[in-house]
């Protein structure tokens, strides 16, 4: 073989230096200002301000719409790509504040690795632990920051039991702490027996990094007072003690997961965080798919739509899909099969998202994600081949938190009422279900922003006016059996509960937690599912 046949192609090579993921947190924990300052480390700095507009005005609801009708902003935001060292990272941004929705659950099913915000006082909060769980779905890894370690935080101890006990993970801290507060004076890099302080002057950046043999070495004793240096000690090997090792397979596998701590605000560990998920997070995976699953490497273009954003102008049905490509290098006016209509599209004018020199990029590869226009061909789960007939599994519905029955003000408009619904539907902006019994549709979101979208639209859209009614409904699970004959007696015991989804699949729906409860205990032999795979 020659040598040049030995060298990996460029698009391994590539795909090796791919790193997709998305920060998860509850709002607040800091995941904007950490953005800013994981992009200014990658070099990606006329962004941060982006970022940061956005960042504040989200907080005003109002503007929110005028954002989503700009998009411009927003898109630019939804992907954030940028070199550092090695690597090529893409960054997804997963909508944390009132504009959560399914696409922020969804955006997850487009990464290969997540980092974890945690505000350190307040440790793991619902909408982390949410998020989490739908990682754990896919088995994606995460890496934890526990942020904001310059304020009074909770001990670290109890923090690291407490994402232990709650997320039922291990824990590896990669760095500790030491102090906190107005006495946090920097960390301890456990793996490579450093350590690291912020310089006196200014707070801001660690000002020395010290080699040392050990915690206990003297080079330590120069810089801590002794107090500190021996609380330094008794903690590294106490957590040495009770803390795994790190091990790459168990994080890849997402069981275990390397902690640091530091602050966003300050810059103070995200140049490490960043250099963690260079060296461990996984590049681009197999991709489940039917009838087989897709490797990175391949050269043929495959991907799948995570996510839709709608109209620009609600006049115009423009849309942008987003689409995370699975293998192939991707061009500039390719040719792709839209597998579900089987037809076949030229992509003349992809987004690509380079937050450096954002439209210069011609191709992209495993990993990536490119912004396809289109007038509403393209819907969340769909598939782009160059022409075989794949089909990319797990990208789930997640069952709605806010169910609300849908009251027509002109019934005249049923018709258009309905295709409205099943459009946005489709798109996954909001699920719809049929009660069995009655007539009216119930529709089902996870944020409470989702209805002001989908009345916003349905109005500016099909010219319908509908409003949105209280159901008496708190949650709703997808209801399946091994036994067709205990479906149908579940069905028929529980029919002024249940509903059919768009796919007309059984779906329970329940009145509070507790009835849902009842229910599982009484029918032990139905699945109840708060996910159901998109067909
Ligand atoms: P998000 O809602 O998760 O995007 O959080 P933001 O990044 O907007 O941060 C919320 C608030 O916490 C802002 O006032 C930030 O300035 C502040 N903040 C973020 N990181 C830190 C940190 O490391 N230390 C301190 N003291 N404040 C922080």
């Amino acid at each position: 073989m020659s040598q040049a046949a030995a060298l990996p192609v460029r698009g391994e090579t590539a795909v090796a230096k791919r790193r997709t993921f998305a920060i998860i947190s509850h709002p607040d924990a800091g995941k904007t200002t950490l953005t800013e300052k994981l992009l200014l480390n990658g070099g990606a700095i006329h962004l941060a301000g982006d970022v940061k507009a956005r960042g504040e005005r989200r907080r005003a609801r109002s503007d929110w719409m005028e954002i989503e009708r700009k998009r411009g902003i927003s898109v630019t935001t939804s992907v954030m790509t940028f070199e550092a060292g090695e690597h090529v990272f893409n960054l997804l941004d997963t909508p944390g504040h009132e504009d959560f929705s399914e696409d922020t659950y969804r955006t997850l099913t487009a990464v290969d690795s997540a980092v974890m915000v945690i505000d350190a006082a307040k440790g793991i909060e619902p909408q982390t632990r949410k998020l989490f769980e739908v990682c754990r779905l896919r088995d994606v890894p995460i890496v934890t920051f526990i942020n904001k370690m310059d304020r009074e935080a909770r001990e670290s101890l109890e923090m690291l039991d407490e994402i232990a006990e709650t997320l039922a993970l291990d824990v590896t801290p990669l760095l500790w702490p030491i102090g906190m507060g107005r006495n946090f004076r920097g960390c301890y890099d456990l793996v490579n027996d450093r350590l690291m302080v912020f310089a006196e002057a200014d707070r801001k950046r660690f000002g020395a990094v010290i080699a040392c043999e050990g915690p206990d070495d003297d080079r330590i004793g120069q810089v801590l007072d002794t107090e500190e240096h021996a609380k330094l000690v008794e903690d590294i090997e106490f957590v040495r003690g009770v803390c795994p090792p790190f091990d790459l397979e168990a994080y890849r596998g997402g069981h275990l997961t390397p902690v640091l701590f530091g602050s966003a605000l300050r810059d103070f560990a995200v140049t490490e965080l960043l250099a963690t998920v260079g060296a461990y997070a996984p590049p681009p995976r197999t991709q489940p798919a039917e009838p087989r699953a897709v490797t990175p490497e391949e050269p043929a273009v495959t991907g799948f739509v995570f996510k839709v954003q709608a109209n620009m102008d609600p006049k115009h049905r423009d849309r942008i899909a987003f689409f995370r490509i699975c293998s192939g290098r991707f061009e500039r006016g390719m040719k792709l099969t839209h597998v579900r209509s089987g037809k076949t599209m030229a992509v003349h004018n992809p987004i690509f998202f380079f937050a450096q020199d954002r439209g210069l990029a011609e191709d992209a590869y495993a990993g990536d994600i490119v912004g396809i226009p289109n007038h509403g061909t393209l819907r969340v789960g769909d598939a782009l081949t160059e022409g075989e007939a794949l089909r990319f599994t797990g990208i789930p519905n997640f069952a709605p938190e806010i169910l609300r029955r849908v009251r027509l003000l002109d019934p005249m408009r049923a018709k258009h009422l309905r295709r409205a619904l099943e459009d946005l539907a489709e798109e996954g902006v909001t699920q719809m279900f049929k009660p069995l019994i009655g007539a009216g549709w119930i529709v089902g979101v996870v944020g409470a922003l989702q209805l002001d979208v989908l009345a916003a639209r349905i109005a500016a859209e099909y010219e319908v006016e509908a409003s949105f009614e209280a159901a008496p409904y708190e949650t709703a699970r997808w209801v399946t059996a091994a036994d067709a004959g205990e479906m149908k007696r579940f069905i028929d015991s529980n029919q002024g509960s249940m509903a059919e989804d768009r796919d007309d699949n059984p779906v329970f729906m329940a009145r509070n937690s507790w009835s849902l409860t009842r229910a599982m205990q009484d029918w032990p032999k139905i699945t109840f599912s708060a996910t159901c795979e998109r067909s």
